[in-house]
This record gives structure tokens, sequence and C-alpha cells, in this order.
């Protein structure tokens, strides 16, 4: 049985709360996140269809001089009032019940249901081992099951090593900081080869951990990737010219750890 991604059932029984007030407007009776509240702060905005940065309704700049490793992104929100303070009950409380409601809201944006409908594969972002020990489960995991259970891989992808947390660094650390620092699991290499995937993640920022690990499915075959995350900062994508080096660091990591295929 699959705890939607809580590494014990015990953890899971305590994440399950009752809910009886919105958690943004307080209306009550109300599902953690009420419709009103959906329809008034995940208004769907023209973005770029490679970064999902809002503003652009084609390929921003960044994307067309640089594009990254997957064709194209959708998110539901930008990142900020009230999905912030929704975020870290979510992935700071364990709070299983909110993880349904942030899917709920996913599912409400245009273009994601169709995503999800015309992928083999679902992959969630990993936490390093480290981490996962820490929080007790992975809520990019969690947002994957109540998304299409079904096609949700949940080991797909493997930290090789792990990194300092991306909040903490300036932004012009964070790309060094997790270059080739993901790999494909092999066991799963051979099922992903010329697969059409969804790369999944809880908030994107400079979109640094999500090219390492586009660049990662890349080296195994993957032929489609679709970046798919619940909030969308306003950051700018960090720059693509460091992707040859990233898909050297990882295949170094990957033969170093699992020996060659
Ligand atoms: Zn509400
Ligand atoms: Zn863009």
């Amino acid at each position: 049985m699959a705890w939607f991604g809580f590494t014990s059932t015990a953890r899971w029984m305590r994440s399950q709360r009752g809910y009886s007030v919105c958690a943004v407007c307080h209306a009550w009776p109300a599902q953690p996140i009420c419709s009103p509240c959906i329809e008034r702060f995940a208004q769907p905005l023209a973005r770029c269809p490679v970064c999902a940065l809002p503003g652009h309704a084609h390929p921003c700049p960044a994307c067309l001089q640089h594009p990254p490793a997957w064709a194209r992104s959708l998110c539901a929100v930008s990142y900020g009032y009230p999905w912030d303070a929704c975020l870290a009950r979510f992935k700071f409380e364990g709070d299983s019940a909110m993880g349904r409601s942030l899917a709920h809201v996913m599912l409400h944006a245009p273009g994601l249901e169709p995503a999800l409908e015309r992928a083999q594969w679902l992959i969630p972002m990993p936490l390093s081992p480290q981490r996962l020990r820490q929080r007790g489960f992975n809520q990019t995991l969690v947002l994957a099951r109540h998304l299409a259970q079904g096609k949700t891989l949940a080991q797909a992808l493997l930290r090789t090593r792990d990194t300092a947390p991306q909040a903490s660094l300036p932004k012009a650390q964070r790309l060094q900081n997790v270059a080739g620092t993901m790999a494909v699991n092999p066991r799963h290499a051979q099922a992903l080869n010329g697969c059409r995937v969804v790369l999944l993640d809880d908030v994107m920022t400079t979109g640094s951990s999500l090219q390492a690990a586009a660049l990662a499915l890349r080296q195994v075959g993957v032929g489609h990737i679709t970046v798919m995350v619940f909030a969308r900062t306003d950051a700018p994508r960090m720059g693509a010219s460091t992707a040859s080096v990233a898909v050297g660091e990882n295949a170094a990591h990957v033969s170093h750890r699992f020996g060659s295929p």
C-alpha cells in the first residue's frame, strides 16, 4: 500500500486532519482550499510555454536563446499569497489533505490535465535520502500520487549527492549547487527510453534543479518532457550555458555510482 509518499503509516495517519475552514478565507465549512478561493487566486496568466514565466504569450527571449532540456512548462499559480502559506503547511507540516487540495488546484489549471493524460509517466522530483529522513515524506511524490497515481514513477530519479537548500543560496550559486546532482535510476532507464513524461515539482524558481533532472532523463532517451509545477516564481529561468557541463557530470556520477549500463 502506498501511503501517498509518506515513509510510514503513522506519519500518514498524523497528517490526516479534519478541516472545518478554508485555509485562505476561513469560510466554513470547506475543503482545505474552497472553490471561491481557487477562482479568486488561481486565475490563469499568459505564460511562456517553455519556462512558464508570466507575461509572455510565446517563448520568452531567454527560452529562445537558451532552450532548456524540456519542451514546455505548465504551472497552476504564481508563487505568493496565499499559496506560499498553503505550500508551507503542506511541505513542513506533512498536511496530506492540503496536498490533495493543491493537486485539485493544479487539475483546475488549463492544460495540466491533458498533459498528464498524454504522458506515459509522471516523475516527481526526488528529495535526498537525508532530507527525506528529516521531513518524513517527499511532498512532490504526494502531489504526484494525487494527480495521477497510476502513472507515478516514484523512484525514477535519484539525487546523486545532497545539495544545500536552494532557497538559501544566491541565484548565481544555485545552478552550480545542482549541476550533476541527478541521475535516472538504472532500474527504470529502459522503461523510460522513448517515453513522453511529465516532470513534477512543487515550485519552480530558476529551474536549475529541473534542468539537472531533465538532462538526466534525456540521457536515457526520454523523448518528450513537460515540466509541471504547482507554483512558479517570477524569477527568470537560469541560463542554459551549463547544459553540457551538467550532462557530463551526470554521466560521471551515474557510472561512478552504478557502473556503466
Ligand atoms: Zn476560501
Ligand atoms: Zn521562457
